[in-house]
């Protein structure tokens, strides 16, 4: 039996058992997916337990991404973007990485998204604004942050190759000849708002929110409405648990698998 899992708090409405469970039916791989809330003081106890059990690998959500950093070895990925998301115990000491920025990439990539010379704008520098801007300036897209704390933007800026940082209000200038927008703020979660005026919205532009619930935000669906390329946050979090498998266990995904598992799961109502 082999074990990955979760570490975070809350973890109770977590996505990822089923998803990743449904990837180790369709491999026959005999595995389990748990999920755990370690204390935080406890947090180097858990990981050095978990090794010591034999868990293949662990993935790492609130609010333990940064913490982790300084308890396992990170990938330079993983380094740069100062957070993991998912360990990999396969190999004499700990391993960290982050599969937040590779899975958005993927995500867009999937949807035919060309990235390689591309004008992207992200809006949010907060976890997921670093992983995909990260992710964006290494597949070769120049990147624009915006940010509701245009200091955080400029900050996270100053370490991403090729970035410039804004305010919201540069919004309509940005966009106005970007090919790709994302949100990775958490507007559109609680309530039907959009962090981007519907009119900067434009058909040449591809728009990934990585806000999973609802799928269908209010930002693509303004995005459709202008006829934009739309890839919801569902595409994401799959890429993300895509990717963590593949490390852990070096095999191709079963992605068609573990894309309905999620979509099964988000099309469930869920009050949070
Ligand atoms: P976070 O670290 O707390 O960052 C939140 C970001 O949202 C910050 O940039 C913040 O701006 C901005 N923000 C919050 N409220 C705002 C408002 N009312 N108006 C404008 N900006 C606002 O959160 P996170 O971990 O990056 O997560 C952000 C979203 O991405 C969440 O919805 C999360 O579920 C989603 N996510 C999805 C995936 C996936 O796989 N699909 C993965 C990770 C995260 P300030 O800096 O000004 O506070």
């Amino acid at each position: 039996m082999h074990v990955f899992g979760l570490i975070g708090n809350p973890v109770g409405h977590s996505l990822s058992p089923p998803m990743h469970e449904a990837a180790y039916d369709d491999l026959g791989l005999e595995g389990r997916y748990v999920t755990f809330e370690p204390d935080p003081n406890e947090l180097q106890t858990a990981i050095e337990g978990a090794n010591a059990l034999g868990v293949r690998g662990l993935n790492v959500t609130i609010p333990f991404k940064r913490d982790v950093l300084e308890l396992v070895e990170p990938d330079d990925l993983a380094s740069r973007i100062g957070a993991v998301n998912t360990i990999d115990f396969s190999g004499a000491a700990p391993t960290g990485h982050n599969t937040d920025a590779v899975g958005a990439i993927r995500a867009l990539r999937d949807h035919d998204v060309a990235l390689e010379g591309a004008r992207a704008v992200v809006v949010g520098a907060g976890g997921a604004g670093r992983a995909i801007a990260f992710g964006l300036a290494d597949a070769g897209a120049t990147v624009d942050i915006a940010n509701r704390t245009e200091s955080t933007a400029r900050e996270l800026a100053e370490s991403v190759s090729g970035a410039t940082g804004h305010g919201l209000d540069a919004l309509g200038d940005l966009l106005s000849d970007a090919d790709v927008l994302i949100n990775a703020t958490s507007v559109g979660m609680e309530s039907d708002e959009s962090p981007v005026p519907a009119d900067a919205l434009h058909g040449e532009l591809a728009v990934m929110d990585a806000v999973y619930r609802p799928l269908e935000t209010r930002l693509l669906r303004d995005a459709k409405a202008v006829g934009a390329t739309t890839v919801d946050g569902g595409w994401m979090l799959l890429y993300q648990g895509v990717e963590a498998l593949e490390i852990w266990t070096g095999e191709d995904a079963p992605v068609t698998a573990m894309n309905e598992a999620l979509r099964r799961c988000l099309s469930v109502d869920f009050t949070p």
